[in-house]
């Protein structure tokens, strides 16, 4: 798809934090158009799952805000974010080992049956590996075969803006480009993305455009010619 100029999601000078009195995010600004695919880098600790989870309502915003779609939703609780369309994916994937693949797509949604059998079998179309094995516990997949149950979980709900954080974490070099395809896909068919990623220089090559985070600021912005 082709980014539009139409702005979905603008966070201006965030300033946010966990602990009382330190701030973690130092004036981020982060913005992402329409079907934008944008990526966030940056070193270990720099604040990019900070970032991201701020946007998820998940960490105490302190100054500046967060606009959905030109609404402000800076104080906004996560259910109400999800409810307004943002998904989200963390870091640490949040799947439960006891339940099976199916029941982990199901788990806290409020879907009545018939929507749910439709919403599943469009997940199944996209993650053609875990709709053989929709019965199987999802603790005995693998790392990466979780990870897809963490993004598919997060696609229930038809987030017209998704965050990913390291989807590709821990996966083998095919694995890892098989989540950056399929993450392309989810984006071709009209979802925002905002994705932190590692791996600069793959990011980079994925991403439309991206984000160099420094010590809670950004550094650059550009596009993978521009950095
Ligand atoms: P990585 O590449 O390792 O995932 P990151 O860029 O995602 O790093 P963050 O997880 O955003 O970095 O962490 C930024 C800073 O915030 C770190 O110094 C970290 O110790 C601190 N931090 C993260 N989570 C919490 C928390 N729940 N409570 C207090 N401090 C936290
Ligand atoms: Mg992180």
């Amino acid at each position: 798809s082709v980014p539009s100029e139409e702005l979905v999601l603008e966070a201006t000078n965030l300033v946010a934090g966990y602990l009382p009195g330190i701030n973690i995010l130092n004036g981020c600004n982060i913005s992402a158009h329409k079907g934008e695919l944008v990526g966030i880098i940056g070193p270990n600790g720099s604040g990019k799952s900070t970032l991201l989870k701020s946007l998820f309502g998940l960490v105490d915003i302190r100054d500046g805000s967060v606009a959905l779609n030109g609404e402000d939703v800076t104080k906004s609780k996560t259910t109400e974010l999800v409810r307004k369309g943002v998904g989200f994916v963390p870091q640490t994937n949040n799947v439960f080992q006891t339940l099976s693949i199916e029941e982990n797509l199901q788990m806290g949604l409020f879907l009545n049956p018939k929507r749910f059998a439709s919403r599943v079998a469009e997940i199944w179309d996209l993650f053609p590996m875990l709709a053989d094995r929709r019965k199987q516990l999802a603790g005995s997949l693998s790392g990466g075969e979780r990870q897809s149950v963490a993004m598919a979980r997060a696609l229930m709900t038809e987030p017209s803006v998704l965050l990913l954080d390291e989807p590709s974490a821990g996966l083998s070099p095919v694995r890892q480009d098989e989540t950056f395809i399929r993450t392309r896909q989810i984006n071709q068919t009209g979802v925002t993305i905002v994705m932190v990623e590692q791996n600069a220089r793959r990011c980079l090559q994925i991403c439309d455009r991206a984000y160099v985070l420094d010590q809670g600021t950004n550094a650059h912005q550009g596009t993978g010619r521009e950095l």
